[in-house]
């Protein structure tokens, strides 16, 4: 299934003019048992998302090596230290508390993960993110705390298509000088790859339905 979706984002990426290295798979792990896990690194897989934590914690200690971890999840503020430790990219950046907690945990430890700021396209309200209006105020900020955003996330409305919301995310990186575009999943990544993803995020389509917890 892995040769499948990277050939897809080959071909997405060739149809928008875009160089197919130019989009990584995210391979969203969360809730997945651990020999489908074993059996993505064996295929030489190397990026993996994961929406918890604590669950990250459990699945990725005795597996860490060589392996990028991105949190695409909410980040509760307390658990700052823990998902500076953990996490090579933390995607969901959506808040001035949380900014402030991340800042301060980098640079008492001196790590430095790559940072994304959520924006919550659809101004949903059970979803994190920033408002769409407040983005640029809010990169801004992030910037005088000491923060530099590599880029931004969303995840649309389920109900609509996505593709307002991809461009829309897309306008307001380039606004401000941001290079990297979280977004697509399962259903639609190779639209999101054509709207200029730089990173997409496929559980589901990759390694088969997840088990609830
Ligand atoms: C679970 C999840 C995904 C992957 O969803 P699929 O539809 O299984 O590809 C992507 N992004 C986020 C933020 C998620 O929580």
């Amino acid at each position: 299934m892995r040769l499948a979706v990277l050939d897809r984002i080959a071909a997405a990426a060739r149809d928008a003019g875009r160089a197919p290295g130019d989009v990584t798979l995210v391979a969203v792990s969360k809730q997945q048992p651990d020999e489908r896990i074993d059996a993505m690194l064996a295929a030489g897989q190397r990026v993996f998302g994961e929406n918890r934590v604590q669950e990250a914690l459990q699945r990725w200690s005795g597996r860490r090596a060589g392996v990028e971890l991105r949190l695409i999840g909410p980040l509760q503020t307390n658990k700052a230290p823990e998902a500076v430790a953990l996490f090579d990219v933390i995607e969901t950046i959506d808040r001035e508390k949380l900014a402030r907690a991340l800042a301060g945990e980098m640079a008492r430890t001196g790590r430095s993960p790559r940072l994304y700021v959520q924006v919550n396209t659809g101004e949903e309200p059970q979803k994190a993110g920033v408002a769409p209006g407040e983005a640029d105020a809010f990169i801004a900020r992030c910037r005088d705390l000491g923060l530099a955003p590599e880029g931004l996330m969303c995840i649309p409305p389920d109900s609509a298509p996505p593709e307002d919301h991809f461009a829309l995310l897309a306008r307001i990186a380039a606004r401000n000088g941001l290079s990297k575009l979280s977004m697509g999943m399962s259903a639609d990544y190779e639209t999101a790859v054509r709207l200029g993803a730089t990173s997409v995020r496929v559980g589901s389509a990759l390694f088969g339905g997840r088990t609830p917890r």
